[in-house]
């Protein structure tokens, strides 16, 4: 992961507010849990705050309040693997996020969930970022 990565939105839009940070999140997976596709209601650190993740956007993904709560302090991949709804192409996107390839990330998600529709709002939230 390249440090520069890390402003990825923010570079983006210098502007971008942090609740606005926070919706573009859930934006990218169409307001989906990354874990089991549910409707996401919070963000996870992926690696907890506890043991130093940051809150970057590579380190935070959408999640519902059970998969946040259940996974707690655990390392999220690992976690992740013990889960019922386990997709190895969710697995896939959640380690194409934490490298900072959003794109790619998105792209998977379509492929684990094809009624997936971010894509067309994802294209477009971009070209909003570049104008801003
Ligand atoms: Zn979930």
């Amino acid at each position: 992961m390249h440090i520069n990565d890390a402003v990825f939105l923010e570079d983006l839009c210098p502007k971008l507010r942090l609740r606005q940070w926070r919706k573009s999140i859930h934006r990218f997976t169409g307001k989906s849990c990354i874990y089991c596709g549910k409707p996401s209601e919070s963000i996870d650190h992926v690696l907890p705050r506890s043991q130093g993740g940051l809150s970057t956007t590579e380190n935070c993904v959408p999640a519902c309040l059970s998969c946040n709560g259940d996974k707690s302090d655990e390392n999220a991949l690992y976690w992740y693997r013990k889960q019922k709804f386990y997709d190895p192409r969710r697995a896939m996107a959640i380690r194409a996020w934490l490298e900072g390839d959003l794109r790619l990330a998105v792209r998977l998600l379509q492929w684990a969930n094809p009624n997936f529709k971010v894509n067309q709002n994802y294209e477009k939230d971009e070209s909003e970022f570049k104008a801003a």
